[in-house]
C-alpha cells in the first residue's frame, strides 16, 4: 500500500505502525462500516513477524524513552491531546464510520475525552503521584515508580480510541513503551492516532500499532517473551486465553470485562429520573460495558414504570448515525448482530415476553436491531445472566430490599450497579452491599480519571485511573536511605 486511502474524506492508512513508519506485512483484510456494510479500508493482517518487529522497536525506543523525565514527558503528552483536539472532527467520522457509534457523541463526548485522558495523566504524573517519605529508626523511605518496560494493549470495538487511550495515555506516562492490537472490526482510529502522536513529537518506536486478528496478531502478542505488562479489555473467554498466554513469562495482566449490571428502581424513587437512567442504557446501541441491562423495579411501583419506560422509549430515533437527530445507530458487526438475535429468540422461546422490540429493524434493514424490553425471563434463565451487548434490557421485580441485593448481585459478573431511590440511608446500604465496581446512585456514567475503576468477580482484574494506573504500569519501588 504505497498510497494514503481515505475514508469518509479523512486519509487513513491501514498498514502498521512500527518504529515510527508504516509497514504494510503480508496479508489484508477488509474493514467494513457498519452503518451500511459497505467496505471502508483494507487492513494489514499482522502476524507474528510484524509483533516481533513491533516489539522489538519498542523494546529498542524505551532504554531513551524510560530515561526521560517527567516534565519532558507530560509536554508530549500535552501536545498529543492538541493534536487530538485539532483532528477532533477528522478522527470522530472516522470512528462513526468504522463503529456506527453516534456522531455526535464522538464529537462532543468521546473525543473530547481522548483528549482528556492525555491530559489528565500528564498532571497526575507531574503533581500527584509522588508518596510523602517516610522515616523508619532515622532511615528515609522514598517510594518511585519506575517504567516496568514493553506493554501490550489489547483493546475492543465499542469505543475504540477511547478505551484504548485510558492505556496509551499513563503508560506513556509512565515511561513505558507501547505495542497496540486495535479490535480487527474498528482498526482506523488507531492508525490516525499514530500519526496525531508521530505530528506531536513522539519519539519513533514509543507507541506503535500491530492491526490485525486477535487469534492471530493479538495472541503473537500477549505470548511475546518482550512483553513486561499486558492490559486487554474485552471479552471473558479472552481474558482466560491471555492470562493462560501472559503464565509462563509471568507478566502482570489487568483486565476490564464484560458485565451484567443491575438498575435498581425502589419504589420511594423518582420515577422519571429512573425511566431517564433506564432509556439511556439503549445509548451506543447498548454496545457498553457498563450498561445497567437488568431492570430490577419494586414491585409496588413496576405497572407505572413500565407504561413510562415504554412511552419514552417509543421516541428513541434509529438511524444513520450520522444523522443528529439519531439516538440508535447499527450493531458493529454482522456477527454480533446476529448473536444478539439469538440471545433474544432463545430467550422468547423459553418464555420471555417482549414488551418493546424483540427483533431487527426490519425498515432499515442491515445491522439495526430494535431496542428491546423483555420481561418474565425465569430466574437464572440465560437472558438474564449472560452478556448479550447489545439493544437488549430486562425487566424482573422484587420485593423489598433484601430481595433486590440478592437479584442485583446474582451474576457472576460484578462491573457496575445503578441504584435509584429517595432514601439516603437505603442508597449507602445497599449500595455496600453490591458486588460491583462502580455504584452509581440516582445517576449513571459519571466518569472521573481520579476514580478507581474496574471489575469484580470475571468482570475484571485490577483497578485503573490515577495513581491505580501507575501503580499497575509501574515497577513500584522502595528505596531506604540510612541515616
Ligand atoms: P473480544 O474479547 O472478542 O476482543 C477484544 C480484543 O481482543 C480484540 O482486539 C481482539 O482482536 C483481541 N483478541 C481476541 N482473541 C485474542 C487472543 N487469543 N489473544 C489476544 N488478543 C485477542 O471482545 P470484543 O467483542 O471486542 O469486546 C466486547 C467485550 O469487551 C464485551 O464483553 C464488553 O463488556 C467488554 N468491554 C469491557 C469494558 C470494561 O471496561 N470493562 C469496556 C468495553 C468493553
Amino acid at each position: 500500500m504505497t498510497h494514503q486511502p481515505t475514508v469518509a474524506g479523512v486519509p487513513v492508512s491501514g498498514e502498521h505502525w512500527i518504529g515510527g513508519r508504516r509497514v504494510g506485512g503480508t496479508g489484508r483484510f477488509t474493514d467494513v462500516s457498519p452503518i451500511d456494510e459497505t467496505p471502508v479500508a483494507e487492513i494489514s493482517r499482522g502476524t507474528a513477524a510484524d509483533v516481533d518487529a513491533a516489539v522489538e522497536a519498542a523494546r529498542t525506543a524505551f532504554a531513551s524513552w524510560s530515561r526521560t523525565s517527567r516534565e519532558e514527558r507530560a509536554s508530549l503528552l500535552h501536545a498529543i491531546a492538541d493534536g487530538v483536539e485539532k483532528r477532533l472532527e477528522d478522527l470522530a467520522i472516522v470512528e462513526t464510520t468504522d463503529n456506527g457509534a453516534l456522531l455526535r457523541s464522538h464529537r462532543r463526548g468521546v473525543m473530547p475525552r481522548v483528549a482528556h485522558n492525555f491530559r489528565f495523566f500528564a498532571n497526575w504524573l507531574v503533581d500527584e503521584l509522588d508518596h510523602p517519605d517516610f522515616d523508619t529508626r532515622g532511615h528515609r523511605n522514598h517510594v518511585s515508580w519506575d517504567p516496568a518496560g514493553v506493554c501490550a494493549l489489547v483493546t475492543p470495538w465499542n469505543a475504540p480510541l477511547m478505551l484504548a487511550t485510558w492505556k496509551i495515555a499513563p503508560a506513556l506516562a509512565a515511561g513505558n513503551t507501547v505495542v497496540l492490537k486495535p479490535a480487527e472490526w474498528t482498526p482506523l482510529t488507531a492508525s490516525l492516532f499514530a500519526d496525531i502522536a508521530a505530528e506531536a513529537g513522539l519519539p519513533d518506536g514509543v507507541f506503535n500499532v500491530v492491526q490485525g486478528y486477535g487469534a492471530e496478531a493479538g495472541a503473537a502478542l500477549v505470548a511475546h517473551p518482550g512483553v513486561r505488562r499486558i492490559s486487554f479489555t474485552g471479552s471473558v473467554p479472552t481474558a482466560r486465553t491471555i492470562a493462560a498466554a501472559a503464565a509462563p513469562n509471568l507478566v502482570p495482566t489487568s483486565f476490564e470485562l464484560g458485565g451484567k449490571s443491575p438498575l435498581v428502581v425502589f419504589a420511594d424513587a423518582d420515577l422519571d429520573l429512573a425511566v431517564d437512567l433506564a432509556v439511556e442504557q439503549y445509548d451506543n446501541a447498548g454496545q457498553v460495558c457498563l450498561a445497567a441491562v437488568r431492570l430490577l423495579v419494586e414491585e409496588s411501583v413496576v405497572d407505572e414504570f413500565r407504561a413510562r419506560f415504554l412511552a419514552r422509549a417509543a421516541k428513541l430515533r434509529q438511524g444513520d448515525p450520522r444523522d443528529e437527530t439519531t439516538d440508535l445507530g447499527p450493531q458493529v458487526h454482522r456477527r454480533q448482530h446476529e448473536k444478539i438475535d439469538g440471545f433474544v429468540r432463545r430467550a422468547v422461546e423459553a418464555g420471555a415476553e417482549p414488551l418493546l422490540g424483540g427483533g431487527p429493524n426490519t425498515e432499515l434493514g442491515g445491522l439495526y436491531y430494535r431496542p428491546t424490553l423483555l420481561a418474565g425471563a425465569a430466574e437464572g434463565s440465560e437472558i438474564l445472566t449472560e452478556e448479550v451487548f447489545g439493544p437488549v434490557l430486562t425487566l424482573q421485580t422484587f420485593r423489598d430490599e433484601e430481595d433486590a441485593v440478592r437479584l442485583a448481585n446474582s451474576t457472576r459478573f460484578g462491573l457496575a450497579a445503578t441504584l435509584v431511590t429517595g432514601d439516603e440511608s437505603r442508597a449507602e446500604r445497599v449500595s455496600s452491599r453490591l458486588v460491583a465496581g462502580t455504584v452509581w446512585v440516582n445517576c449513571f456514567f459519571v466518569r472521573d480519571l481520579r476514580a478507581p475503576f474496574g471489575g469484580s468477580r470475571e468482570s475484571g482484574i485490577g483497578r485503573e485511573g490515577g495513581t491505580w494506573s501507575f501503580d499497575f504500569y509501574c515497577d513500584v519501588k522502595n528505596s531506604v536511605f540510612a541515616p
